[in-house]
């Protein structure tokens, strides 16, 4: 069968470095902000890679390498790097409001191993360090965040930013099992506490919970008070959703870790990706009582960081 749109493209991507089982490509790109549907928190997404070495068993993106006809193991051991996604955003960003909310790495990690040798991140972090008035969150599970803080400084300056770390558990043993290739809770809790005392806005979000995994009262409580003691000011709280191709790793993984669950979460997610809304409401009450408990704001604040000492903050483009 011939393969077409970013099949094709992925199939012509050069190989840029195998190590281990893990392989990285260039991805030809011909767009880099991506529009969201008009329900999301924000207008456009960035993702500078496709696929996350990561491998988190729940990854909801798996399925965007069955765009590419693979499988979706492959999501954790083909990468792509996108090319020239700085230079695209240069030019794309005249055609957002600057008041629309920008997120990056709403699909694959933007601090994965890959943004060590590839910088494409960082890239297009400079690209935004230029900028004014725009609005911009960037989530992650790495502490590789921290590498840029002096970017994200420079950005927070002029724009509103919000650094975002995803922590399901402070469990390390459950975080190695479901996350395996992921830093350790503690190591990201180390970045929430660094970004925060440059001045950042950082949220710590536990997303995605997980039925009889991570979502009881004891752990969430636990999870807000340490991400509030690290400085973080946000706290997310959003239930698990086992599309397809998430469901054919997670489900395997709960038969050989978690036997115990794993019949419990086929009937959860027999014929439906999302859980039922109460599951939901019910969660959403308890993670609003967690964040009030710690006085944590629930989504995206628009912070302004105070004066730093000898320096000028620099206004918010005049919005019009
Ligand atoms: S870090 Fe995010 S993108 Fe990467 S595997 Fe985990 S859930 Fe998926």
């Amino acid at each position: 069968m011939a393969l077409v749109g970013i099949a094709r493209l992925a199939s012509q991507g050069e190989l840029l470095e195998a190590k281990r089982e893990v392989e990285y490509f260039e991805l030809p790109s011909r767009s880099i902000l991506n529009r969201t549907k008009p329900n999301m928190p924000f207008r456009w997404t960035i993702n500078p890679y496709r696929g996350c070495e990561f491998g988190c068993k729940y990854c909801y993106a798996r399925y965007t390498h069955e765009f590419m006809e693979m499988a979706p193991e492959e999501f954790e051991d083909k990468i792509y790097a996108k090319t020239a996604g700085a230079q695209l955003l240069r030019q794309e960003l005249g055609r957002t409001d600057r008041r629309d909310w920008i997120a990056v790495g709403t699909a694959t990690d933007p601090y994965q191993p890959a943004e060590r040798r590839f910088g494409r991140t960082r890239a297009i972090l400079e690209v935004f360090a230029r900028e004014r008035g725009r609005h911009l969150s960037l989530t992650t599970k790495s502490d590789l965040v921290a590498r840029d803080v002096d970017l994200l400084r420079e950005i927070a300056r002029a724009n509103v930013l919000a650094v975002n770390l995803t922590i399901t558990t402070l469990d390390e043993k459950l975080a190695r099992a479901l996350e395996p290739r992921a830093p350790r809770p503690e190591l990201r809790l180390q970045a929430v506490r660094r970004l925060s005392a440059a001045g950042i806005c950082v949220g710590v979000f536990p997303n995605p919970v997980m039925p009889g995994l991570t979502d009881s009262d004891t752990a969430l409580d636990r999870l807000a008070r340490t991400a509030r003691e690290a400085g973080a000011m946000v706290f997310g709280g959003g239930a698990l959703f086992l599309q397809p191709a998430a469901q054919k790793v997670m489900l395997p993984f709960l038969a050989r870790e978690y036997p115990e669950l794993e019949k419990r979460y086929r009937e959860l997610f027999a014929g439906n990706a999302y859980l039922g809304r109460a599951y939901k409401d019910r969660l959403a009450v308890r993670v609003g009582r967690i964040r009030e408990r710690y006085g944590l704001a629930a989504g995206m604040i628009e912070y302004r960081p105070e004066l730093w000492p000898g320096e000028e903050q620099g206004e918010l483009f005049p919005l019009e």
